[in-house]
Order: structure tokens, then sequence, then C-alpha cells
């Protein structure tokens, strides 16, 4: 299911309403860097068509290229090789506060397990 997207920031910056500082583009993604990182590396990736998140994506092949675009987000970035944490977290109790699918590429520092 999809929402409206006219106050989707992530459908506004697919559309250049909103800046932001794109990394790498795919005819079906963007990846831009997080306004708020938390790591050296923090890039999100996430569809051009709005998807409210993980649980609401219906395409199999949407998602496989998203996890491809993060890989090739990681080798860009430099961190493939020591190590980088993709992360998409779903609804509310995960932490997800923008509704518009995406993925987090964590690198350039160690991480910790569990995640908090
Ligand atoms: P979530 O909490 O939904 O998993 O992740 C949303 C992420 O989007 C957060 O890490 C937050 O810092 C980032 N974010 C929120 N608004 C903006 C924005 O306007 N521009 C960019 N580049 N990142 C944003
Ligand atoms: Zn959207």
């Amino acid at each position: 299911m999809t929402t409206g997207t006219s106050s989707c920031i992530f459908c506004r910056i697919v559309r250049g309403e909103m800046r932001a500082e794109v990394v790498y583009r795919t005819p079906t993604a963007v990846a831009i860097r997080d306004v708020n990182p938390q790591a050296p590396v923090h890039v999100l990736v996430f569809p051009t068509e709005h998807v409210d998140s993980l649980g609401e994506a219906a395409d199999p092949g949407l998602l496989g290229s998203l996890l491809v675009t993060a890989r090739e987000v990681a080798a860009r970035e430099q961190v493939d090789r020591r190590g980088y944490r993709v992360v998409i977290n779903t609804n509310a109790e995960a932490g997800q506060t923008v509704p518009h699918l995406h993925l987090h590429v964590l690198g350039g520092r160690r991480m910790t397990w569990p995640p908090g």
C-alpha cells in the first residue's frame, strides 16, 4: 500500500523539490547522505517509487535491486572491505521515522552488537 506522496520527504527529494546530497542513482533508486549521520559513512538508499515500508514492498525484484545498490554504495564509499552494515528499520518500534522504504548503509567505524 502506498500513501499520498506529496508530503513524503524522500518523494520530494526524488522529484527535486528538496535538496539532498545524492551519492549514487540507478533507474529505480536514489542514494543520499543522511542529514544526521550515525557513522562516518551513512547513506540512505530508497526506491524512486513510493513504498511505505519493507512490510509493504511487494516486488522481490525491487528489493533485490535495493540490496545491490546498497552494496554498490558501500564499495563507492570504500567501506566494503573493512565492513559495513545495511539496516532497514520497519515500523514504529524499530525506529522507522520516514514512511518511505529505505536502507541505511553504515560504515567507517566499528559497529557494536546488539544494536540499540
Ligand atoms: P529511519 O529512522 O526512518 O530508519 O531513518 C530516517 C533517516 O532519514 C534518519 O536517519 C534521518 O536522519 C534521515 N533524514 C530525515 N530527514 C532527512 C532529510 O531531509 N534529508 C536527509 N538527507 N536525511 C533525512
Ligand atoms: Zn515517498
